[in-house]
């Protein structure tokens, strides 16, 4: 069907194809799908790649048990009525109602929209973190991970002796380290996996569940993982790892998983945000003080709708902040009142290798075969499409090779 710009009654701009991006454009199609087939309501999706990464396996990957192209997707699979553009947004100037992008190639263009959704989610802290840039492996940029797994594989395939150092307690840190550290073992390579935290291991699980918490330290101890608690690191250089105490401590290959940043793009300095950088909502994912600006994930501050405090940071929350986000974007568009941001929340879990993980549903704490089935059919299910998540399943319950191959070049599956 032809589309006619006077037809046009409403210009939906989502900046950013993440977990936010996508829902948030599921919830549109739910409401609106008949207007955007017809060509009156529009729907464009900016990303500075063509696949949306998906982060929950980025342990299985580093593991070698999943190969990366299971966690990307491309957005044009997952977007099919959206106008899908692959670039960079460069600069916004709200009062016009417009964004300026730029591609790969260096073209500019000119986006305008109605309402606009910022979904462009956190970036790695670089000036956090001396040397992290320059000496240290990122995992947020899906071409980052693809370098260090290929590195990490060349290395195993030639059985060069190697020590990793992971930072970081969270739950990303702690996935990491119990992969690696099994991928060692598998690999036959002499080698060590250090863990620094500058607490403890998932502090974020200590208060209400702390035994969740001692589960995976001890875990991670039985595997043979180094545990470094209550070490802040200062500065990443060529092979070593600078530590608060004065220390250091020496790895080949030092990884990254302790924290984020935000970007602020330039021409919303104006908006409303916390210390951090992170967008500051209303009741209703709109940026505060706008009445046609969206936000949610990581970069938006968003108020936990059962307690005190805010929403964690994690791709469920992410998710859920851009189904409302979504959803409110086309009751307004449709003039009709606005759904408040009422979502409270499922669980937690990690992976501690192969068969075993801790967790919580609905409160309820889980450990060991429970936790990890949990685990797997839960992302499986939250993948952002469903042959992908089938894909990693089966790949998942595959036994994994013992020798690390070097990996073939990035090549994201059909979803
Ligand atoms: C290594 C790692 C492991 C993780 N593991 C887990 C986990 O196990 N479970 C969990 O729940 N969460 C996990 N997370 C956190 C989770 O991935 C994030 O909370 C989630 O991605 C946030 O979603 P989002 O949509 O806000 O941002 P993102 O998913 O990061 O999406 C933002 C998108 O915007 C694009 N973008 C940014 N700036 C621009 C720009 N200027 N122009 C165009 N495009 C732009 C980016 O390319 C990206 O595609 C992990 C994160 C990392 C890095």
């Amino acid at each position: 069907m032809s589309r006619h710009a006077s037809a046009v009654r409403a210009r939906l701009l989502i900046l950013g194809g993440g977990y936010v991006g996508i829902d948030a454009y599921r919830a549109v199609m739910r409401q609106l799908g008949p207007q955007v087939r017809r060509g009156q309501v529009e729907i464009t999706v900016v990303n500075s790649t063509p696949y949306h990464t998906f982060h929950g396996f980025t342990g299985e990957v580093l593991g070698g048990v999943l190969p990366l192209e299971r966690t990307l997707t491309p957005l044009r699979d997952l977007l099919p009525q959206a106008r899908v553009i692959e670039a960079t947004v460069t600069r916004a100037e709200l009062p016009m109602q417009r964004v300026h992008v730029q591609d790969q190639a260096g073209r500019t263009s000119t986006l305008c929209y109605d309402h606009l959704l910022i979904g462009t989610g956190s970036r790695d802290p670089f000036e956090r973190v001396p040397g992290l840039r320059e000496h240290g492996w990122r995992l947020k940029d899906s071409r980052d991970m693809q370098a260090f797994r290929a590195h990490l594989a060349q290395r195993l395939a030639d059985g060069q002796p190697t020590t990793l150092a992971v930072i970081g307690g969270g739950f990303a840190g702690v996935e990491m380290a119990a992969a690696l550290r099994e991928r060692l073992t598998r690999a036959g390579v002499p080698g060590e996996v250090d863990l620094l935290c500058s607490g403890g291991v998932l502090d974020c699980l200590q208060a209400r569940f702390g035994g969740l918490a001692a589960h995976a330290r001890q875990a991670l101890q039985r595997a043979g993982v180094q545990l470094h608690l209550g070490r802040r690191v200062t500065e990443i250089r060529a092979g070593e790892v600078r530590l608060e105490d004065g220390a250091s401590l020496r790895a080949d290959e030092i990884l990254y998983a302790a924290g984020i940043a935000l970007s602020v793009l330039p021409g919303t300095e104006e908006l409303p945000r916390d210390g951090a950088g992170r967008l500051l909502t209303d009741d209703f994912l709109r940026v505060q003080g706008q009445t046609r600006l969206w936000t949610g994930g990581d970069a938006a501050r968003v108020r936990h709708p059962a307690r005190a405090g805010d929403c964690p940071v994690n791709a469920l929350w992410a998710m859920k902040h851009g189904m409302w986000a979504g959803h409110n974007m086309a009751r307004s568009v449709q003039a009709w009142s606005l759904k408040r941001f009422s979502y409270r929340g499922l669980g937690q879990v990690a992976g501690l290798g192969r068969g075993d993980g801790v967790g919580e549903l609905f409160g309820v704490p889980l450990t060991g075969a429970a936790a990890w089935w949990l685990r797997l059919l839960f992302f499986v299910w939250y993948m952002p499409s469903k042959r992908q998540g089938a894909r990693a399943f089966a790949a998942m319950l595959r036994p994994p090779r013992r020798r690390g191959t070097p990996a073939p070049a990035l090549q994201p599956t059909g979803g």
